[in-house]
């Protein structure tokens, strides 16, 4: 929905690691170990996958970056890459929700393995089935959304990605209610950035 508000590519740092799981690249089994763990890959090591994709020309009018920076090194760097570039800092979306409710989201989810459209065993209405609306394959649930997983990733999260909020503070820093749907989410979200892009585009 932001992507296409924005008219910029949506880049997800976690499905560009499961694309290399799933080709079985070298890099890739190295991730599976590490994603299945609930651990974090090397800032080094997701740093390149980013500035290799942000220098493409389909990112150079913007980019909607999902699970990127998660440690305050990957923050640094990717400030660093943007002034360097002569681009404008990034603004900070911080999808604010409570850890009971992410685990209630979490534990309840299912992805098509094929369209990698995610569903939620409560508020999509599945039926009885367990195959995917969009294209028919059977869905599944990811190897790291197991509890135990889930939990562990929750307290790396405080831990590592924690720190972070510090660094982003002032007008590009953005908290929004994630608990609610959506829907209200994305309006949220719309309602916060319209100011900062004003004049950006006439279109926003
Ligand atoms: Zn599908």
């Amino acid at each position: 929905m932001l992507s296409s508000w924005l008219g910029v590519p949506a880049l997800s740092t976690g499905e560009m690691l499961r694309s290399e799981v799933a080709e079985g690249t070298e890099l890739g089994r190295a991730v599976a170990e590490l994603l299945a763990n609930g651990q974090f890959v090397s800032d080094d090591m997701v740093n390149r996958i980013v500035v290799r994709k942000l220098q493409q020309p389909d990112y150079a009018r913007g980019c909607l970056l999902d699970g990127y920076p998660r440690t305050v090194q990957q923050a640094e760097y990717l400030d660093a890459f943007l002034t360097n570039a002569g681009k404008p800092r990034a603004h900070v979306l911080h999808l604010d929700v409570p850890n009971e409710v992410i685990l209630a989201r979490l534990t309840s989810r299912l992805q098509c393995p094929n369209c990698k459209h995610i569903f939620n065993l409560t508020t999509d209405a599945l039926g009885w089935t367990t195959e995917c609306t969009e294209c028919g394959s059977l869905l599944e649930r990811r190897a790291d959304d197991r509890e135990d997983v889930i939990l562990s990733r929750l307290r790396t999260y405080h831990d590592v990605t924690g720190p972070i909020l510090a660094l982003y503070t002032g007008e590009n820093y953005h908290r929004i209610d994630g608990t609610r749907s959506p829907d209200d989410v994305f309006h949220g979200i719309q309602e916060r950035l319209r100011p900062c892009f004003d004049g950006f585009a006439a279109s926003y």
